[in-house]
């Protein structure tokens, strides 16, 4: 890395805390996705004056597009004096719901102890807000570069992606044609690169029963009651199974090394009535009862055995249970994603942080997906990580914050990183 682009990245720090306050305060809240046009808008504006090409990208008819709660997407590219790799830096625009507990205000941007704090400070507007001052500076640094650099802002990622990677890969933007290396600024600390992810299946299980009179539960059949004992079967059988499955994927934390599930949700019997509701319930035995549930799984999981362990006990409990009846839907399902260790972002991003930190970096893997996932299947693009400043257990929780330092050292990073891919001594 070259002392001057360090000093140049490090000269932009006012810049860098007021981009990061800007984003802060452009509420992109997701559901429902608001102000993604605003937040484009707003980049587009940033980027454009430094000298890079801007696209704003609709993903129209995608889950959630509406006219009220359009997808935009922005990607903005600055072409180098010489034909070269592209590096894009893809960072998602939404947070997710503020929450109760804050004593900071969630779009204000506000300062303290070295750190601004607000929703999605650190998931993810402190990552773009690095990346983007590291392409300014190494721009301002390096005219002549090789190649290409991108930076996009997208919608959705909280949400599944589907309004923004997906629907950007989709249409060839993610395709190793146009782009040789991602790095995503999600937060998983300075010194660690995250090479991955586990797989997820989501689905929707149903027990049916007969209502009837409360006071006669024998004249009906209670779907609860039914409910419990796919639940028995899942504490008994399910999670046991689960928790003596250890992945070799760098998993962290811990204890998302091994199998998991969460029931979501449940629901049985009468709907809940509106809170001003103050009457009694009827008396009726349920005749549906629904969960659902988050499976998480490991690279060494097929998903197919992921569904069928879960039918399985279903159908177990159809033959042993009288009159078990049931219905499971799934909702969604996303393979495990895992870059290769010897990949060329992976080894430029490792030696980045050893010379900015002097430290060897941390491998790992993350226990929920992110839009990894998208560029790996849809784009077919396996050279990507997610490489950011700010703690992980951070996001989505009230008081989310980012560190100053923090973005300025994962800058550093990305700024050095640049320089080895794009500059053609440092190959
Ligand atoms: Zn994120």
């Amino acid at each position: 890395m070259t002392t001057s682009l360090m000093t140049r990245i490090a000269a932009k720090r006012d810049d860098l805390i007021q981009l990061t306050q800007d984003l802060i305060r452009i509420p992109t809240l997701n559901p429902p996705g608001e102000n993604y046009q605003a937040i484009c808008d707003y980049l587009d504006k940033r980027l454009s004056a430094h000298g890079l090409q801007t696209q704003l990208i609709r993903a129209f008819g995608t889950p959630g597009d509406s006219e009220k709660y359009p997808r935009w997407n922005i990607i903005a590219r600055r072409d180098g004096a010489h034909t070269g790799d592209c590096v894009h830096f893809n960072s998602h625009t939404d947070v997710v719901e503020v929450g109760a507990g804050w004593t900071f205000d969630p779009f204000g941007g506000e300062i303290a102890n070295g750190n601004i704090y607000g929703r999605g400070a650190c998931d993810m507007k402190g990552g773009l807000a690095a990346s983007i001052i590291a392409a300014e500076a190494f721009i301002e640094e390096h005219p002549d570069f090789h190649g290409a650099i991108e930076i996009s802002g997208t919608a959705d990622e909280e949400s599944g992606g589907y309004g923004g990677v997906a629907y950007l890969a989709e249409h060839g933007h993610f395709s190793p044609e146009n782009v040789q290396h991602v790095i995503i600024p999600e937060p998983l600390n300075k010194d660690r690169i995250c090479l991955g992810h586990r797989g997820g299946w989501w689905a929707e299980i149903e027990t049916k029963g007969e209502i009837a009179h409360g006071s006669m539960p024998f004249l009906g059949d209670c779907a609860v009651r039914h409910m419990g004992a796919v639940i028995g079967e899942f504490e008994d059988k399910l999670f046991p199974a689960m928790a003596a499955r250890i992945t070799d994927m760098p998993v962290v934390p811990e204890g998302a090394k091994q199998s998991t599930m969460n029931i979501n949700s449940i629901h049985g019997g009468q709907k809940e009535q509106d809170d001003d509701f103050d009457g009694l319930p009827a008396h009726c035995v349920p005749d549906s009862c629904r969960i659902v549930i988050d499976r998480r799984f490991l690279v060494e999981e097929p998903l197919d055995q992921v569904r069928s362990e879960v039918k399985g006990l279903l159908e177990g409990l159809r033959e042993t249970r009288p009159d078990f009846n049931y219905e499971m839907t799934e909702l969604n399902s996303v393979l495990p994603s895992m870059t290769d260790k010897s990949a060329p972002v992976v080894e430029t991003v490792a030696q980045a942080i050893e010379d900015v930190m002097g430290k060897a970096p941390e491998y790992v893997a993350s226990p929920g997906t992110y839009d990894q996932k998208h560029i790996d299947r849809i784009g077919k693009l396996k050279n990507c990580i997610a490489y950011g400043p700010g703690i992980l257990e951070l996001a989505h929780k009230p008081d989310e914050y980012i560190g100053i330092d923090d973005m300025l050292d994962s800058a550093k990073v990305m700024g050095a990183s640049l320089e080895t891919l794009l500059l053609p001594n440092k190959n």
